[in-house]
Parts: C-alpha cells; sequence; structure tokens
C-alpha cells in the first residue's frame, strides 16, 4: 500500500496528505462552526510535515502543541494566542521552511494517527478528532524523545 514518504500515512487510494488538507479546508468552508480547530489542523499537519516549517518554526509549533494539550488550552483560546504571536511583529525566526532552513526529526516518528484518520472519521466528528489527532501527536513526540515532559 503507498505511504506518504514523510508521515508514513497509508493512503490507499492514490491520495496524498495535502489532499486530506484540502478536504479540511474545504469542511471548514461548508461547516464555519468547525473553523475553531483551523489553527490546532494545521499545527499537526505541519507537525507532522516538518519540512514545511523552519527549524525555529518546527520548535514554537511544539510548544503551542504542548500548550495545547498540556494546559487543555481551548482551540478558541489558542487561535488567538497563535493570533498575537504572528500579529506582533517581534517574530526573530520566519515559520516556513525554506532551502537553508527545513524542520526535520532525527529519526522516522511511528505516528498513530495521521490525517487520513480525521478525514476517515467525516466532518461531524471533525472537531473531536483534530484534538484527539493533537494528542496522540504530542505522546508519539513524548514516547521518541522529541519532546520532553515538564
Ligand atoms: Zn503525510
Amino acid at each position: 500500500m503507498p505511504t506518504c514518504a514523510v508521515c508514513g500515512a497509508a493512503l490507499p487510494d492514490g491520495t496524498t496528505c495535502q489532499d486530506d488538507f484540502h478536504q479540511f479546508l474545504y469542511w471548514e468552508f461548508e461547516h464555519p462552526d468547525l473553523g475553531q480547530v483551523h489553527h490546532l489542523m494545521v499545527l499537526c499537519y505541519h507537525i507532522q510535515h516538518p519540512h514545511l516549517y523552519s527549524v525555529e518554526g518546527l520548535r514554537g509549533a511544539h510548544e503551542l502543541l504542548r500548550q495545547f494539550v498540556a494546559t487543555d488550552i481551548s482551540p478558541q483560546a489558542m487561535r488567538q494566542q497563535i493570533k498575537e504571536q504572528v500579529d506582533s511583529g517581534n517574530r526573530q525566526h520566519s515559520i516556513r521552511g525554506t532551502d537553508s532552513t527545513r524542520g526535520r526529526y532525527p529519526h522516522k516518528i511511528p505516528w498513530t494517527m495521521h490525517a487520513r484518520d480525521v478525514v476517515n472519521g467525516g466532518h461531524s466528528h471533525y472537531v473531536e478528532n483534530v484534538q484527539t489527532w493533537a494528542h496522540a501527536i504530542y505522546q508519539s513526540l513524548l514516547s521518541e524523545g522529541i519532546l520532553l515532559s515538564t
């Protein structure tokens, strides 16, 4: 079965993780209440495809994920926090990956949940599944020693 070269997701029908990402955006457009987890979804997707981030961007994303999981901050509060961070203009590093700086992991992470699992759950379970996805990613990063529990 074909898999995503980056995150290892099984992709049985020839689609890509990027297709799944676009499916999420479409759902959020069709059902505006689903937008409450937009930033969390973007965070999850990018953490599993770390080359989309710069090295600093990936580190910052891990900290945001930790805040979300460890403090049970609501997606709405998190959205506000990300917005403030982005709007502050004080950012010293671009969060986007470029040829000179790309996020990566020292070894392949055996993720237990992928974007495809959220797609398979359908839009009616999107909000809870994105939150489950975030927790699963956090656990994987902890057990792989990428994030240290504090
Ligand atoms: Zn992938």
